[in-house]
């Protein structure tokens, strides 16, 4: 089954094409046509399994009509455990968005965090971050998210043996109730459902 099959369209298609994917592995299968939907959804997935496409590429499909001349609001927040994470999600966000006109960027703690702000004001669509340096940065009042649409938790389990379940909350408190929330762990713990099914009015979907 090719890329096209699962709803995205041709600069998202073509985005693939070029790095070579030939088909969607099973996480992208399960998870592409769910997040089109704008359903909540909850999925066990390894590192290694192609799970930053299974969402990245629906929220581009989602944003790729409005891109940031809609406002400078962010529109997508993707909570990960690591700067080294951080790091990785934004660079396969900026291959899938390379022929769409939509901006993104990681902020992470261990550096200063003026340039951060600074890129903040100009605008950007979608917002990579650990949990501490974001609520660092929403208490400097540098984060506006009155637009955000899609909430997403990565590596659920490695934020909650990090002792990140508190700022979560805290950040999930600061955003707006409509979204869609979606969230991806190696392994599924008690401490993990018990964050999903907080942060969501859904019933969350579970891909077969
Ligand atoms: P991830 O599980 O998101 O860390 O992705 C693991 C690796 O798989 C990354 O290097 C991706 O570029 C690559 N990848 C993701 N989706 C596909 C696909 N459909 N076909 C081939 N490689 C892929």
């Amino acid at each position: 089954m090719p890329f096209s099959k699962l709803g995205l369209s041709n600069p998202l298609v073509q985005a693939t094409k070029e790095l070579g994917y030939t088909t969607p592995t099973a996480i992208q299968k399960q998870a592409i046509p769910i997040i089109l939907s704008g359903k909540d959804l909850i999925a066990t997935a390894q590192t290694g399994t192609g799970k930053t496409a299974a969402f990245v590429l629906p929220i581009l499909e989602r944003f790729k009509k409005t891109g940031t001349l809609r406002g400078k609001r962010i529109r997508a927040l993707i909570l990960v455990p690591t700067r080294e994470l951080a790091v990785q999600v934004e660079a396969s966000i900026a291959q899938y968005s390379k022929h769409l006109k939509l901006s993104s960027m990681a902020v992470y703690g261990g550096v200063d965090s003026e340039p951060q702000k600074q890129r903040l004001i100009e605008g950007i669509d979608i917002l990579v971050a650990t949990p501490g340096r974001l609520l660092d940065l929403a208490h400097q009042r540098a984060l506006h998210f009155d637009e955000l649409e899609v909430l997403v938790l990565d590596e659920a389990d490695r934020m909650v043996d990090m002792g990140f379940v508190g700022d979560i909350n805290k950040i999930i408190d600061r955003l707006p109730s409509d979204r869609q929330n979606l969230l991806f762990s190696a392994t599924m713990t008690d401490d993990v459902h018990a964050l999903a099914y907080g942060f969501s009015d859904d019933k969350m979907s579970k891909p077969a």
